[in-house]
């Protein structure tokens, strides 16, 4: 199928860009890389009366630290967080959650900024994100700028607290220290498909001790899952890889997935049980 007629603007300025979504928000689409909203306008499962094209605004690109904290501009193409040279387990987990990102012509177009805003829960940047406790910086025409936490920012299936007349601009995640051990493992049926489940993990292991422990789960839930009782289950203890089957039990029990075509409820439940440990043997050198 075609898309449904639009207009298409191409601002070469953020002020620019705010202005023109701001003439008429319930008609306009931001288009960053345009990998989700082309495909969604294709299928007519989304059809704006306009584009607002945002590859000309500068500033937009590009990841930097700043103290502890690292800032990924919404625009970074999902290549170059792929191979951003950030050490320690931030940039790790980073470099290894975008290589389950689409395939290669996906990952030079798609941004991080379009997968925080499109709001896929199976997407690894969400899950990054909601592990991490990242901070979105928004901002609009009339109302400047905000910022809003991950546990605030993603609300439902492909729903953000993105007001209609906001452009995302950065997401803030904090530099993990060397204590840090972080991974992710998946679950797809063909390479460079979404994760039927993925488990992101951080382990602060200071002195063999759990000293914090963080669990993101997609494909169990409508948006990127925290699983609390996995974490209680880690955090605090002596680290063992039966701790780990521990939290992952935990993780299995507390989630109630959804059951479709890729997967029931229970399978979904035993992939849980599958990839936390996985998740984080792979941040450890092992497989
Ligand atoms: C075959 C295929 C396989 C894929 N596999 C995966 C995968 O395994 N994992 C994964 O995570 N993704 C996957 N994707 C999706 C891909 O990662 C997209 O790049 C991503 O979802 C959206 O980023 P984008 O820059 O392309 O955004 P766009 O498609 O341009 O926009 C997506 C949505 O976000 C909004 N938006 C974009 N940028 C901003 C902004 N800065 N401010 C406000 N709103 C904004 C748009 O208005 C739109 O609603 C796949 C895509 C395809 C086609």
């Amino acid at each position: 199928m075609k898309p449904s007629p639009f207009e298409y603007h191409r601002p070469e300025s953020l002020e620019e860009a705010l202005g023109m979504l701001a003439r008429d928000p319930d008609e306009s689409k931001v288009l960053a890389g345009g990998q989700s909203l082309v495909p969604m306008m294709n299928f007519r499962l989304a059809s704006p009366t306009r584009l607002i094209d945002i590859n000309r605004v500068p500033d937009l690109e590009g990841m930097s630290v700043s103290g502890d904290r690292l800032r990924v501009a919404a625009r970074t193409r999902h290549i170059d967080v792929q191979r951003n040279e950030l050490p320690g387990p931030l940039g790790e987990l980073l470099r290894e959650a975008a290589g389950h990102v689409g395939h290669l012509p996906i990952r030079t177009r798609g941004t991080f900024g379009g997968s925080i805003a499109h709001c896929d829960a199976a997407s690894e940047w969400c899950q990054v994100a909601a592990l991490l406790d990242a901070e979105m910086t928004v901002v609009s025409a009339s109302r400047g700028e905000r910022t809003i936490q991950a546990a605030d920012f993603f609300q439902s299936i492909f729903t953000t607290s993105l007001e209609l007349d906001e452009i995302l601009v950065a997401v803030t995640l904090p530099v993990l220290g060397e204590t840090w051990v972080t991974g992710i493992a998946e679950f797809a049926r063909r390479a460079g498909d979404f994760g039927i489940v993925t488990a992101t993990t951080a382990l602060n292991i200071v002195e063999g001790v759990v000293a914090e422990a963080r669990i993101s789960l997609g494909g169990v839930h409508e948006i990127p899952f925290r699983s609390e009782a996995a974490e209680t289950v880690l955090a605090g203890q002596a680290f063992t890889p039966e701790l780990v089957v521990a939290a992952a039990e935990a993780a299995a029990d507390e989630v109630d997935p959804p059951s479709d075509v890729h997967g029931d409820a229970d399978y979904r439940r035993d992939l849980v049980r599958a990839l936390l440990p996985r998740a984080v043997r792979s941040g450890m050198g092992a497989t």
